[in-house]
């Protein structure tokens, strides 16, 4: 059930017309949020979604600085506040570690721009409205395992994720204590991104101490309670089902 107020935080989730992002828009939206739904494409979905969340839909390619700045103006244009930042868009690309001519720099680029930049951009944007955020703004970042450990998809984008942990707590301990900025890095997690990566669910099965990769509304979980913190700051926390410890 949704509860609904007109003075309700407001939290803008990039990406959630799918996958992860859309378990943590659906998860915010119970807990009483107004949602801006976000994609780069499916429009009729992210339209379709905010009409069931009561939130509003609005379409960017995070790649282009000007549509993440028009992005977070669209959401304050509608609810004039923004108290909740989740910056979950992203994108991976498979390339084996050890071939290092096929990570081009033209992947390199595009992997930093989306997964690092974009995200730089959307706090840069929105943290005038987070730092007037009653009770305190809370930026969370969804990052990755790989950019924990020396794993993932690719080189590229393992250090996109690592560089945005980094960030994380960086920005934690600059925007303290009118914003929170904290990171989830989750291990594998049943999305669209990836459903073609049968060895990996494989090595989930078999070695996480859950003995499955996560589900989207795991990550939501946590994102959820970190949002609903008051304290808890600068950290980036591994979501893997125990993977780690194997
Ligand atoms: P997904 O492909 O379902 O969702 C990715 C979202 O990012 C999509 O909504 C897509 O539209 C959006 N996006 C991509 N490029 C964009 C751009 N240029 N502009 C605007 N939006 C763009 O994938 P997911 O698995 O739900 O991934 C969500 C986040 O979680 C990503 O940051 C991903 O790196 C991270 N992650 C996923 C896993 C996993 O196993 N699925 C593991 C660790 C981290």
């Amino acid at each position: 059930m949704r509860l609904e107020q007109a003075d309700a935080r407001v939290a803008l989730v990039t990406g959630s017309t799918s996958g992860i992002g859309q378990a943590i828009a659906r998860r915010l939206a119970m807990d009483g949020m107004r949602v801006v739904v976000h994609s780069r494409h499916s429009a009729e979905a992210g339209e379709a979604l905010a009409a069931e969340l009561g939130g509003t839909y609005v379409q960017a390619d995070l790649a282009v600085e000007e549509e993440a700045r028009g992005l977070v103006e669209a959401a304050l244009g509608r609810y004039g506040r923004l108290d909740v930042l989740v910056n979950n868009a992203g994108i991976s690309r498979r390339i084996p570690h050890d071939d290092l001519a096929a990570a081009t720099p033209a992947d390199w680029r595009h992997l930093l721009e989306v997964n690092l930049i974009a995200p730089w951009v959307l706090c840069t944007a929105a943290l005038p409205a987070l730092r007037r955020s009653p009770g305190g703004g809370s930026i969370v970042n969804i990052t990755s395992h790989a950019g924990v450990r020396p794993k993932g998809a690719s080189v590229p984008y393992a250090a996109s994720k690592a560089a945005l942990n980094h960030v994380t707590r960086l920005l934690a301990a600059a925007l303290g204590p009118e914003v929170r900025v904290n990171a989830v890095a989750p291990g594998l997690v049943d999305t669209p991104m990836t459903k073609d990566w049968a060895q990996a669910h494989e090595l989930w099965r078999e070695r996480a101490p859950m003995r499955r990769p996560a589900r989207p509304a795991d990550v939501a979980e946590l994102v959820a309670s970190l949002i609903a913190g008051s304290y808890l700051t600068g950290e980036v926390i591994v979501l893997d089902g125990g993977l780690n410890l194997t």
